[in-house]
């Protein structure tokens, strides 16, 4: 979704589609760096202590587009939290919220319960590992683009994180293994790998809080079902937010949010969610072919 890419400085809104659609083109290039900027913040190597994450009664509008309306939910330090419902009702602007990316029109959005708003930016990005739809990679070696924002990173911490993500596997088949050039935008490797090399990216960080919007959508089946369990086992010790598409994703997290039109309709486990047989039972129904 590169209507993200033009995500612009806090504070500022992108006025209707039909500009972004003019913009895009243009913008994606330069709208890439800035996204990875925001991986470049240092502080990563020591692992950042969980983050808990409030929304209060947040509202907010792209312009004179209204995206949430009075969106309100809690979630612990640590544990794993899906957002699923229907496109467009604002799961990806929620995770953007968060980075700071843009501010609530009204309400606030807490980090360990202080506003984000009075969180130093550098800070604020240095804890959190944030993988987007179509996360970027540049067109260094898969090494620069594993430890942007922890250059210098042991190799131990290298070889852990290209376990998890069942790079080890690619890296091994690639002709200079992790010095490899991976070609402009990552051309050289899958969309599934270059997922697998942001979800790695992010890993390294060690991040407090980890948001992963649709980051494994591309990932073949065996591959998915590998990182669901290394996003699981990482939600141990990280709060992890996933938006997800595929139920089949996000039905062993400990709680999933259910959001229509810029409002949360429901929150609750899988099991829960089923019984209440509201919108995500019927999200389910089609997708997953319970009865
Ligand atoms: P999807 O599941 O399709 O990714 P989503 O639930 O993540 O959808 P968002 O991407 O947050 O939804 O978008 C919410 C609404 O805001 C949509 O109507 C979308 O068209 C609009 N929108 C998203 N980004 C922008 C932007 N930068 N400028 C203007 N409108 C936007």
């Amino acid at each position: 979704l590169y209507l993200f890419a033009l995500a612009p400085r806090v504070g500022q809104v992108v006025e209707g589609v039909g500009q972004f659609q003019v913009a895009s083109a243009a913008a994606l290039r330069i709208a890439d760096a800035e996204r990875l900027e925001v991986e470049r913040v240092e502080g990563a190597g020591e692992p950042g202590p969980p983050v808990a994450v409030a929304f209060r009664e947040v509202s907010f509008a792209y312009g004179a587009r209204p995206v949430h309306r009075a969106v309100s939910f809690a979630v612990p330090a640590r544990g794993l939290t899906a957002f699923v419902g229907p496109s467009g009702a604002g799961k990806t602007t929620l995770l953007s919220l968060i980075e700071r990316f843009y501010e609530p029109g009204s309400g606030c959005v807490l980090l360990d319960g202080e506003d984000v708003r009075h969180w130093p930016l550098a800070r604020l990005r240095a804890r959190i590992g944030y993988v987007e739809q179509d996360a970027p990679v540049l067109a260094g070696t898969l090494r620069d683009n594993l430890t942007l924002g922890t250059a210098g990173c042991p190799d131990a911490d290298i070889a852990r994180v290209l376990r998890l993500t069942r790079l080890d596997e690619v890296v091994a088949r690639l002709p200079r293994g992790l010095d490899t050039a991976v070609g402009h935008r990552g051309s050289r490797l899958s969309g599934g790998e270059r997922q697998r090399v942001a979800i790695a990216r992010a890993l390294l960080r060690r991040p407090g809080l980890l948001l992963l919007d649709e980051a494994t959508s591309q990932l073949d089946a065996a591959n998915e079902a590998a990182l669901r369990a290394t996003i699981a086992a990482a939600a141990r010790d990280t709060t992890v937010l996933v938006v997800a598409h595929r139920l089949s994703t996000v039905t062993s997290a400990d709680r999933i949010v259910v959001m229509e039109a810029g409002r949360v309709r429901a929150v609750g486990s899988h099991g829960e969610l089923l019984a209440r047989d509201g919108l995500y039972a019927s999200l389910a129904r089609t997708q997953l072919l319970t009865s």
